[in-house]
């Protein structure tokens, strides 16, 4: 009896985890206030006790998109002003060089070195990505490729000062050179010019150097052409794989298909970390990822666990919290009037 009643329940639940997996919400539920509260709901299940910054997605966001006036400029200005946490190794071979808003990361191989995203402009460059470099005993000079993970000025500022000083090439979306080369979503002075089209991939596409391999996965939604790049890393050599997510923020007003999208790719995403095991996340804002409390772990510690190690599951609630929240703000401006 008991055998048989739990037989039935095991069936049940196979059932509703099998009608989950199929793609879209079981009830494909019209956008309500209650649509809205069950996504946030879930959103916040999925954040648990750790996720508490990724679920600030989940707080309603501007139906206009944000303009590049005098305001903006000076919370840019505050923002690029705070003081820079100093630069870190995350990984034997990963560092982070950037300020306290955005991040940049640097990855070492021995044939030269792959910089992910380039920071507002040739001043930060300078500063925290040559300077942080050298810090950490590695030579800005053996910079190869610069991916821009997205055509936002925070990423790309600092890329035409590097290329050109190093001859290292700048890889982005072809997608997002696009939109640079047509019509900037943001522009203002304080960014440096946006780097000139060099390399374009398109989603899947491999950058390698020096038994590296950079998988490049367009993750639509932040802009239409966002790179998430996929790699391998190692802590005291052991391997882990990492998930750079390549931009987070929903800025881009009530674009309903453009939050969709941002949903679709995080589920995608959520299959290829299942499929290989990923289990760091790190974003290109460290606010997003913890990555200088981690840091500063790390170096009070000087070995054993490595922080940025969170695990398969944790990964994967991130990209849930994300998702669901994409839904909730996607609801609230389908509810616009
Ligand atoms: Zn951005």
């Amino acid at each position: 009896m008991t055998h048989r009643l739990s037989l039935g329940l095991l069936a049940a639940a196979l059932t509703a985890a099998l009608s989950g997996c199929a793609g879209a919400p079981p009830a494909a539920q019209k956008p309500s206030e209650a649509s809205i509260a069950a996504h946030v709901a879930a959103a916040t299940r999925a954040a648990g006790g750790d996720l508490g910054e990724v679920l600030t997605l989940c707080k309603p966001v501007p139906a206009a998109r944000p303009v590049q006036d005098e305001a903006a400029d000076r919370g840019l200005r505050a923002l690029i002003a705070r003081p820079a946490p100093p630069p870190g190794r995350a990984f034997d071979n990963l560092y982070f060089v950037g300020g306290d808003w955005a991040s940049a990361w640097a990855i070492d191989t021995p044939e030269g070195i792959i910089l992910i995203d380039a920071l507002n402009n040739q001043v930060e460059a300078t500063a925290l990505i040559e300077g942080g470099m050298r810090k950490l005993g590695l030579d800005p000079a053996r910079i190869r490729y610069i991916v821009v993970s997205h055509g936002h000025g925070d990423h790309y500022g600092g890329a035409p000062y590097l290329a050109q000083k190093y001859g290292a090439r700048v890889v982005m979306s072809d997608i997002d050179w696009t939109m640079m080369e047509t019509r900037l979503e943001f522009a203002t002075p304080i960014w440096g010019a946006p780097p000139k089209r060099d390399i374009s991939v398109k989603d899947g596409n491999k950058l390698t150097l020096g038994g590296t391999r950079l998988t490049l996965y367009v993750t639509p939604g932040h802009t239409w052409g966002t790179l998430s790049p996929v790699f391998d890393v190692t802590w005291q050599g052991q391997k882990h794989r990492v998930l750079l997510w390549g931009g987070t923020g929903f800025n881009f007003g009530a674009d309903i298909p453009r939050m969709e999208a941002y949903g679709r790719s995080t589920q995608r995403m959520a299959q290829v970390v299942r499929a290989e095991g990923i289990d760091v996340m790190l974003s290109n804002h460290s606010r997003m990822d913890g990555s200088q409390g981690k840091l500063a772990r790390l170096r009070e510690a000087g070995s054993g666990p490595n922080p940025f190690v969170i695990g398969e599951p944790t990964v994967e609630r991130t990209l849930t919290v994300m998702n669901e929240c994409s839904l909730a703000q996607r609801d609230r401006f389908a509810l616009l009037p």
